[in-house]
Parts: structure tokens; sequence; C-alpha cells
């Protein structure tokens, strides 16, 4: 089921103020160490070389980097960034006009790859295995198909459901690299440089503070630095320290976890309407009243890493993390069924 994902902070994000802020090459792209050294090498690799890099795949949840790393290894390539996203792709003839420009080792940045149709999709596996396209000119007995050459290029295609990729797709991808969450420090480092850019100042603090309150997420520690300072303008004569930045950050209902109304809503309904579960994630987005895809791509896998949720073959099944968080009572071990073995994360 295609649903619309609701990213938090990616609304209301400020486009501008977005372009000066995002970090242009891997040396100011902070954290995700594992995935840049790894294409640090392929990038110099190619362009010692002068060849195209081979198709990178990168997963991870939402707002983590994947389209900033992209950006920067169109950079690094000296290489212009062609950018669309697989919801939009709809008919073959979309892929190929989007093809077609591509110049020589030119990125073309596929978003949300995991939402490209099947018909499509079988377009994109000659494109990325021969740089070539077969189209199919004309309708019924006339009907012929045209070969049509592409430049060498870089497909970057970026997805929070690496599990709903087909095989063939991910086969296709010579470099898989997957984001994880921020560490509280990272975070801090990366609200001290945009401080810093923003030219305003946050105590070191104040900076940790919204950091912790981030999930462990890049554009959410943006989008809140940017909510503290206008609350610090107003009401803290502009310093942000800890205790303005977690005024600030209650005030939006933030908790000092970095969970907001929605978590808290998901695991209220888990414990008091579903006795802790399992529940399935349909009744879940029924009671919170959002979309199944928002809460398994969203706000699942950070509760899930927290400790907050496990999911089971029988559904979400809430932690003793989550009764201590919202100071309900646990329960007995024997009310806990035995199936409660944690999945993979798809
Ligand atoms: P995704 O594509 O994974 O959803 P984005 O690349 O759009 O995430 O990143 C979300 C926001 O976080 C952007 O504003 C981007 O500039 C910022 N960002 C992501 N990673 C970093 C990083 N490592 N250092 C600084 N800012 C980052």
């Amino acid at each position: 089921m295609a649903g619309r994902i609701v990213d938090p902070g990616r609304d209301g994000e400020e486009p501008d103020l977005d372009n000066t802020l995002r970090p242009k090459t891997m040396d100011e792209m902070l954290g995700q160490v594992k995935v840049k050294d790894q294409l640090s090498i392929a990038v110099v690799a190619a362009n010692q070389r002068g060849e195209a890099l081979d198709h990178v795949l990168l997963y991870g949840p939402p707002g983590l980097g994947k389209t900033t790393l992209a950006h920067v290894i169109a950079n690094e390539l000296g290489v212009q960034l062609h950018a669309t996203s697989g919801p939009v792709l709809e008919r073959p003839v979309d892929l190929v006009g989007i093809l077609t420009a591509l110049g020589e080792r030119d990125v073309l940045f596929i978003d949300e790859i995991h939402r490209v149709n099947r018909v499509v999709e079988e377009y994109l596996y000659s494109a990325m295995e021969d740089y070539k396209i077969d189209i199919m000119i004309d309708q019924g007995p006339q009907a012929q198909s045209v070969n049509l050459p592409l430049q060498p290029y870089t497909l970057i295609g970026a997805t929070t459901r690496q599990g709903l990729l087909t095989t063939p797709m991910r086969d296709r991808f010579g470099i898989t690299g997957s984001l994880d969450y921020y560490t509280v420090e990272e975070l801090g480092q990366i609200v001290e440089r945009d401080a810093r850019l923003l030219a305003f100042e946050v105590e070191p603090e104040g900076a940790l503070e919204i950091a912790r309150r981030s999930r462990g997420t890049a554009r959410l520690a943006k989008r809140w630095l940017r909510r503290v300072r206008d609350y610090a303008q107003v009401k803290a004569n502009g310093r942000v320290d800890a205790e303005v930045a977690s005024r600030a950050l209650e005030l939006l209902k933030v908790d000092e976890l970095g969970l907001d109304e929605i978590d808290i809503k998901l695991l209220t309904a888990v414990i008091d309407k579903f006795e802790g579960g399992p529940v399935g994630v349909n009744n879940l987005a029924a009671v919170v009243g959002e979309e199944e895809e928002t809460i398994i791509e969203v706000y699942e896998p950070f509760l899930i890493k927290e400790g907050f949720l496990k999911r089971t073959p029988k559904g979400r099944q809430a932690m003793a993390r989550a009764y201590a968080h919202l100071g309900r009572p646990q329960p007995s071990a024997d009310n806990h069924s035995p199936e409660g073995e944690q999945l993979d994360l798809i």
C-alpha cells in the first residue's frame, strides 16, 4: 500500500536555508563514518580512472542524510546531479526523459526507489547494467523496439525500506551503504555547525540538549535548532543554553528523549488499548490516526532501536522502557507471550 509518508521535519523545512546549510563535501558531512569511508575510496578510484562511479544504494530511516550524501558524491565526482523520486516515475517515458538528459558520469538520484513501479523498474535494469534503454515506438503491428544508448552514469537510489526492493533491483547496485542514527555528540556538532553558519551562538550544553531530543536524526536536530533560536530570541535574549533549549522543545511537545506527541500516542495505545501488544500495525495506525507506512518508516525504527517497542511475528509489543517512560506499571512476566521474538527491521 502506498500511503503518504509524513517525514518529521521535512514538512515546514525552509528550502533556501537548507541549501546553504547542507554539507557539500564528505568532510563537512559529520558522522556516518563507515559509509563515507567506503564511498570516498570508490569516488577517488572512479575519478582516477575517469569512469562513472558504480551504482549506489543508500538506505536508512528518513532525515539521516541520504539525499545529502548523494549531492556530496556528485560534488566530489565533479558532475551534475539529476534528482527524481520513485512515485514520480509513473511511466517508462518519464524515465526515458530523465535518462537521456544525463551527461557523462552524471548522477541520477532516485529517492524512495522502493516505490518505483514494476514496469518502470524493468526499464531500469538495462539502463543500469548496459547503459542503454529499449523503448517501444508505436503500438500494434507497427510497434518496433528502438535501442537508445545512454552516457555512462551513476544511479544513486535511496530507500527507507531495503526489504521492499526486488532482488534483481538490489543486485544491480555495486555499492550499498546504510546510514545509521547519529549519536548525541554528532548531532551536537551538527547543531553547532548550523548555528555558526547562521551566525548565532549556542552554548555547548544547549547544543547537546537539542541533540538529545532529536531522535538521532540530523533533519530534526536542524529543525529544532531553528525553533529554539526563535524561542531564545523572543523569550531569553537570544541565549541558547540547556534550560532554554529544553523549555523551547517542551513547548513543541518534544520530550527529554526526543519522543513527540505521535510517539507517545503510539506507545500509550499499545499499552493502554492493546494491553502491551502484540498488536498489528494496521490497528495502531487506526488508533493514532497515521498512515501505516509512516509508522513503519518514520516512527517505529527509532522506538525499536531505543528499546521502547519490539516487532514480533504477531505485531508490535511494548517493552519495559515504554512502561517506565509512561509511568505505567509493568505487566507480570507471564502476561507476556513467548512469541515475542524480535524480527529484523525491514
Ligand atoms: P534523507 O535523504 O536521508 O531523508 P537528508 O539528506 O535530506 O536526509 O538530510 C536531512 C537534513 O539533515 C538536511 O537538512 C541535511 O542538510 C542535514 N544533514 C544530513 N546529514 C547531515 C550531516 N551528516 N551533517 C550535517 N547535516 C546533515
